[in-house]
């Protein structure tokens, strides 16, 4: 009887999404997992919500039934050694508490504290984004806010370097092991990301890049999860996510008649 095992070669290093399904495959969970595979690593995903969008905005997100994430997040963690997790999109304060039951506290978690879309549709309910904020983000390795999502998660106004340096500190004290906070929805000719540790602050900076493609964050977050499973320490890992997002802005493409999708 030929065993199951017979025709692994090698075994490969394996990340786990859990965020929204956008049907386009711009952002979410889809997004993600291409990015993933793209590193080499292999792409594990579950849905927290389901979309319905275009390229030009986000119309519905129906959650997953929670007893249903737990289901899946348990089935995968019981079978399969997981390197890293990344989160997007969670509905709710109840899908919050159920992904935090499930991750084992050896995995790093990176945290894209997915909100609203660019477009303005609220993702989360308030208890939602209070939930993040109090149980998530304290099991972060790294938690990845831009300009207003580190705003909402500190209260402090983050749209200059010394509010986001100070933002990005009270998120520290929430828990977090650290926080980029992302200066992409800035304004000037460099975009500015600012790494938050308890070391101290680095500041990763380059030129802009014309346009606003829509799935930026989710990809960002998601190559550095990536790297994280291979081994990467965070600042390699956020160096090398900068630098594929930044690729993949320059080959954004018209998927639909609306926003830019992020090229691969
Ligand atoms: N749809 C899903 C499932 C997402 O996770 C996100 C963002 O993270 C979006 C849509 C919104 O993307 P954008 O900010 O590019 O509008």
């Amino acid at each position: 009887m030929p065993s199951a095992r017979r025709n692994i070669k090698y075994q490969i290093a394996t990340a786990l999404t859990i965020a929204g399904l956008d049907p386009t495959g711009g952002a979410g969970i889809t997004a993600d997992a291409l990015r993933f595979a793209r590193e080499g690593v292999h792409p594990l995903s579950v849905a927290t919500a389901v979309t319905t969008q275009t390229t030009r905005g986000v119309s519905r997100a129906a959650p997953v039934p929670v007893v249903e994430l737990r289901a899946q997040l348990r089935a995968l963690f019981s079978d399969i050694h997981i390197l890293s997790v990344k989160t997007g999109l969670i509905p709710s304060a109840a899908h919050v508490r159920a992904i935090v039951d499930a991750i084992p506290a050896r995995v790093p978690i990176v945290v894209d504290p997915v909100v609203a879309s660019s477009g303005g549709y609220a993702f989360v309910d308030a208890a939602g984004a209070r939930a993040i904020g109090k149980l998530l983000i304290p099991r972060a390795a790294l938690v990845t806010p831009n300009l207003d999502e580190a705003e909402l998660l500190s209260g402090v106004c983050s749209h200059s370097r010394e509010g986001a340096a100070r933002a990005g500190k009270l998120i520290l004290q929430m828990g977090a092991g650290a926080v980029l906070i992302k200066g992409g929805h800035g304004d000037g000719a460099f975009v500015e990301d600012l790494l938050v540790t308890r070391r101290g602050v680095r500041v990763f900076r380059s030129r802009r890049i014309a346009g606003s493609a829509h799935g930026t964050g989710c990809a960002l977050s998601a190559v550095i999860a990536a790297r994280l499973a291979l081994g990467d320490d965070l600042e390699t890992a956020i160096a090398k996510a900068r630098s594929r997002v930044r690729a993949d802005l320059r080959a954004a493409f018209a998927l639909g008649r609306g926003r830019p999708t992020l090229g691969l």
